[in-house]
């Protein structure tokens, strides 16, 4: 754990706009301009597919839902195809949509059956949600949900596939992707990772996504914040989307999307809001970031770690951050 000030990326994006993570790390894997080019890549392709989605008239959860898809697919971070092994070897896929227009949330958690578990969690929403559920369906009853809706399963080929891909271990997946001639073993465990996408329409409703693997070497069952709404997850009508990455259990200890909000609701700027909650987190020893998009387009994506993978994209063009600047 690191005891890093604050770095944030702030600004003001036109509308539609969506911003993309792709996890906060040490990223001390990250060898050459190819393997930051290579993860760059990931996040602009999720960034066209959430824009692709904006500017055919989708809403901000289609956004943020088709961004956050791309980088499960994309194999480049710990979620979907490239998510990080349990300690038993299993794969356990965790993730979370919520739309601040309509209030629909919906997660999945220990989830092993969908390959694009992002997609479930808003099936999840899409059929229950508050009050009456179910808002977060774990395990067995996950999967089984998933199949019973239809969703393609995740193979062992496909994390395989997405390994042998030729991508490589960045210290915030923990995956060691690169494939035949990448020439580097994969680690026994690693810091971080996860992605996430908030969006915001043009009618200036925000929504947010999160996906993740978990940490690498978890314990079989255990879940992090990804899943959970107010923690790694949030969006408020009126006020704000948030997708966090990092220590999962500090942030749902800080409350760590709840607490961006409520600083917000006190009046503070959305910068320091959540310079604020990641101030929490460091005080439970966590580290980590998050993105965050409010309803005008003003954004931060901010981090205590050493780095996180980040982007966003407006009409004026599009930006990609791996390190600090
Ligand atoms: N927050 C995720 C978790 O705890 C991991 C990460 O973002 O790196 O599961």
């Amino acid at each position: 754990v690191t005891n890093l000030p604050v770095q944030a990326d702030s600004g003001r994006l036109s509308l539609p706009a969506v911003l993309v993570h792709g996890g906060a790390g040490t990223f001390d894997r990250i060898h050459d301009t190819r393997d930051i080019e290579w993860l760059s890549e990931g996040l602009r392709n999720a960034l066209a597919a959430g824009w692709r989605a904006l500017a055919a008239g989708g809403t901000a959860l289609d956004g943020a839902v088709e961004a956050v898809a791309a980088l499960e697919d994309s194999g480049r971070f710990n979620a979907g195809r490239g998510s990080v092994p349990t300690s038993d070897g299993g794969f356990e896929f965790d993730a979370s949509v919520m739309d601040g227009a309509t209030g629909m949330v919906g997660a999945v958690c220990a989830a092993t059956w969908p390959a694009n578990p992002i997609r479930v969690a808003r099936d999840v929403a899409t059929v229950g949600g508050v009050p009456d559920g179910p808002l977060l369906l774990a395990g067995a009853g996950a999967d089984r949900f998933a199949e019973a809706r239809g969703w393609p399963r995740m193979t062992p080929e496909m994390l395989a596939g997405a390994r042998a891909f030729g991508g490589q271990e960045i210290g915030l997946g923990g995956t060691d992707q690169r494939g035949p001639g990448g020439g580097h073993e994969r680690p026994e465990s690693s810091t971080a990772g996860t992605v996430g996408a908030v969006a915001v329409d043009t009618n200036g409703n925000v929504a947010a996504a999160t996906s993740t693997g978990g940490r690498s070497g978890q314990m079989p069952g255990r879940v992090g914040d990804a899943p959970i709404p107010g923690a790694g997850v949030w969006a408020a009508a009126d006020r704000v989307a948030i997708s966090a990455t990092g220590a999962g259990e500090a942030f749902i200890v800080a409350g760590y999307s709840h607490l961006v909000d409520w600083r917000l609701q006190q009046g503070a700027s959305l910068a320091e809001a959540v310079a604020g909650a990641l101030e929490a987190v460091a005080a439970l020893g966590g580290d980590g970031g998050s993105i965050a998009v409010t309803p005008a387009g003003s954004f931060t994506a901010s981090f205590n770690s050493r780095a996180m993978a980040r982007g966003w994209r407006d009409a004026e063009g599009e930006v990609t951050r791996l390190f600090p600047v």
